[in-house]
């Protein structure tokens, strides 16, 4: 049996050596820890439409692609409570929000291929009777039926055991080169750390803050949508969890060694103030956590799945979307370990560039 060596624990990393092993490859993980973690920090949500931006098709369609294969991955994970939602509204807060959402909604439409996932136009009052917490201010929005939300953190718990349980091992170490790896092949998963084991990648950091609040006695229910809401030209999401509601996310640029990845106070103000005006009962709930991480970002905004050498294959940069592409990517690099002269599938145009 050959062995690889994936180098990096977090969604990314975990899905590959899942994916690996189960393709009958002797997998390790090597991994530094959750301190720069993005997996550890994201908000979760699925959102191949909610994410369809004009100029990024592709990446469009290989969300699309990817949100296909992850109902086949949370049965093999065996835990059906990693999802926390399964439909999403997007909302508006004034007509101008509400025609900036008619445009990115065309634009979707216009490229819809799944069929899973249904997108219908909503007014306020049809918000209000799905969401009761909402604002009454709301003035329409759109309903996205059949895009999820995960939680991100038993995710990377179910990722790990069922991995473990397959037979991956652990191995909790930073490495400095990939020359340190005797493993037969070699996989770089390593988010934004993978620009010290080939600085080729060039990856820029788009550093977000998020909140997690937790719901009291008091408090009305969380939502059991996705909220993904426009207010006064921003953007804010609701995200449900078991106990509570993730509140994000800001973006942008960062050194990519931020050292410490604090919150900055006026990120923490502005998601606090956008996310009470859209649902005014979350001023009860109990902030738990103000966390900040870095997304792993390209200059084209598509990740870089592709072989480097004989015996290493990377898998990075998957910025905003990592927990969307975590399926598809996966299965690019079994493919890639597979057949070493393998192309990207179309399923996968990933990152342009000379490296
Ligand atoms: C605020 C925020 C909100 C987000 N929300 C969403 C969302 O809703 N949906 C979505 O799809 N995506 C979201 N994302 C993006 C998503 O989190 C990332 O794209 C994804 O987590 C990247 O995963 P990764 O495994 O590549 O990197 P990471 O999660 O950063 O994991 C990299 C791992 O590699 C390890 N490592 C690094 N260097 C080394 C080394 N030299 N040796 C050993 N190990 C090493 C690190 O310790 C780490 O564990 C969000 C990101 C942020 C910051």
């Amino acid at each position: 049996m050959q062995s690889v060596a994936v180098v990096g624990g977090g969604v990314i990393g975990l899905s590959i050596a899942l994916a690996a092993s189960d393709a009958g490859w002797r997998v390790r993980v090597v991994d530094a820890g959750v301190a720069d973690r993005a997996s550890h920090v994201a908000g979760g949500m699925l959102g191949s439409l909610g994410e369809g931006i004009p100029g990024e098709e592709t990446l469009l369609a290989m969300s699309v692609e990817s949100v296909r294969r992850w109902p086949a991955l949370i049965d093999r994970l065996g835990d059906p409570n990693v999802v926390t939602a399964t439909d999403s509204l997007f909302v508006a807060g004034t007509a101008a929000d509400l025609h900036r959402l008619d445009h990115l909604a065309r634009f979707v439409w216009s490229k819809q291929t799944d069929a899973r996932t249904v997108l219908t136009s909503i007014t306020g009052r049809d918000i209000r009777a799905l969401e009761t917490a909402l604002s009454t201010r709301l003035v329409g929005g759109y309903r996205a039926e059949g895009e999820w939300a995960l939680d991100n953190r038993r995710l990377l718990t179910a990722l790990r055991d069922t991995a473990r349980a397959s037979g991956v091992v652990f191995d909790d170490t930073r490495i400095g080169s990939r020359d340190a790896l005797d493993d037969d092949q070699v996989v770089l998963a390593a988010g934004l750390g993978t620009n010290a084991l080939w600085p080729q990648a060039q990856l820029q950091a788009a550093k977000g803050e998020v909140l997690r609040l937790r719901r009291t006695r008091s408090s009305v229910p969380p939502p059991r949508h996705v909220i993904r809401a426009a207010v006064g030209g921003r953007n804010v999401y609701l995200v449900p969890r078991a106990d509570g509601i993730v509140v994000g996310a800001t973006q942008y640029e960062a050194p990519v060694d931020a050292g410490d990845i604090l919150p900055e106070a006026g990120g923490v103000l502005d998601l606090l103030a956008d996310a009470t005006e859209v649902m005014p009962g979350l001023r009860t709930y109990e902030l738990v956590e103000a966390g900040a991480g870095l997304r792993p970002c390209t200059a084209d905004g598509l990740p870089i799945i592709r072989r480097l050498d004989e015996r290493t294959v990377v898998a990075t940069g998957h910025g905003r979307n990592g927990i969307v592409l975590a399926p598809l990517t996966a299965d690019e690099v079994v493919g890639l370990l597979g057949d070493p002269r393998r192309a990207p599938t179309p399923a996968a145009m990933t990152s342009g560039g000379e490296r």
